[in-house]
Formats: C-alpha cells, sequence, structure tokens
C-alpha cells in the first residue's frame, strides 16, 4: 500500500541523473491556491513522478496524480465528490527563456538553485485536471428541485406565453 509522504522540495537534476521515481501522497489541505478555488478540501493526491534525462539531454519528470476532490456544484454550490486524474510531462529550466525553448509536449517547471517545488508544481497539475465546471444530476441538485417548483408556481402565474407552434406560423408567414 502507497503511504509515504512526498518530500516538499527535492533536488530533481540528481534524481534525474539517477532515473528515480518519487511515489507517494501528498495532502490536499496543503494547497492554498486550490482551496481559494474551490473550497478546502480532505484526502490525499496520489503522485508518482519518474525523473529522467532523454535522448536529447533535457532532464524530464513524467508524472501521474490521482485525487478526489470536493467541488462545488455550480448550480447549488454544495461540493460533490469529483474523481480527478492526470498523466503529464514537464521540462526542468532554470529561466523563462529556456522555458520559450522547450518542445510544446513539455510543460517548463523552473529549477532554482537545483531545487524543485513539488508542492507547487502538485498543486499546479492538480488545478490543470480540474474539471471547469460540475453539476448534480438534476434530480440530486438542490437548485433545481427549488426551480423546479418554483417554475410550476411562475408558470401558472404569469400571463399566458404565445405556444411555440403560434411563434413557428407566424416566421412561416412573414417569408
Ligand atoms: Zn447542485
Amino acid at each position: 500500500m502507497l503511504t509515504s509522504r512526498l518530500p516538499h522540495r527535492v533536488e530533481p537534476y540528481k534524481l534525474a541523473a539517477r532515473a528515480e521515481r518519487l511515489e507517494g501522497l501528498m495532502a490536499l489541505d496543503l494547497f492554498v491556491r486550490l482551496a481559494e478555488q474551490v473550497g478546502e478540501q480532505a484526502g490525499e493526491c496520489r503522485v508518482r513522478l519518474d525523473f529522467a534525462i532523454d535522448s536529447q539531454g533535457r532532464r524530464e519528470i513524467r508524472g501521474h496524480l490521482e485525487a478526489e476532490l470536493q467541488l462545488p456544484c455550480r448550480r447549488c454550490l454544495e461540493p460533490m465528490a469529483q474523481h480527478v486524474e492526470s498523466d503529464f510531462l514537464l521540462g526542468m529550466v532554470t529561466s523563462d527563456a529556456l522555458a520559450a525553448e522547450l518542445p510544446s509536449t513539455h510543460e517548463p517547471v523552473l529549477v532554482e538553485d537545483e531545487q524543485l517545488n513539488l508542492l507547487t508544481v502538485v498543486e499546479d497539475e492538480l488545478i490543470l485536471s480540474m474539471p471547469q465546471s460540475v453539476y448534480h444530476d438534476e434530480a440530486q441538485c438542490d437548485v433545481s428541485r427549488d426551480q423546479l417548483s418554483s417554475g410550476e408556481e411562475a408558470e401558472s402565474s404569469a400571463p399566458a406565453a404565445a405556444s411555440p407552434f403560434e411563434v413557428l406560423k407566424r416566421l412561416k408567414g412573414k417569408s
């Protein structure tokens, strides 16, 4: 069973030179930006990172992550469980200028003083791989249930609207 905690910072050049694999967990409550976007999270993110030097001499990280997030439903704002999973390929760079030279297959990650902030890397990937918007099924969503009942009331009290067939007839008459 995978229970080890990933370090928050690593020395990626050394890991790449040794073609090492890091595998472990990161607590979701470490991710401040994630919480700002979708609310406080509990549980863990499972992460696997393979460090390597490719045939062109580029230092890269092939990664995989998985997490169970609680994302707010866009209709009722109640959290709903959402499985998030992502595969990614990162190229290590020491400056923005070098990032521009990376092939489009690689996302740049900034290495400063031979250190890589894994916390930032994993949080970035997690945020990128989240669905833009999630909705409950209508039967489970608080808002649509409210809307359904209020919608019926509104319909009975509102002045009768032209039926779609009437509108169609009028449109046809014009042409
Ligand atoms: Zn909902």
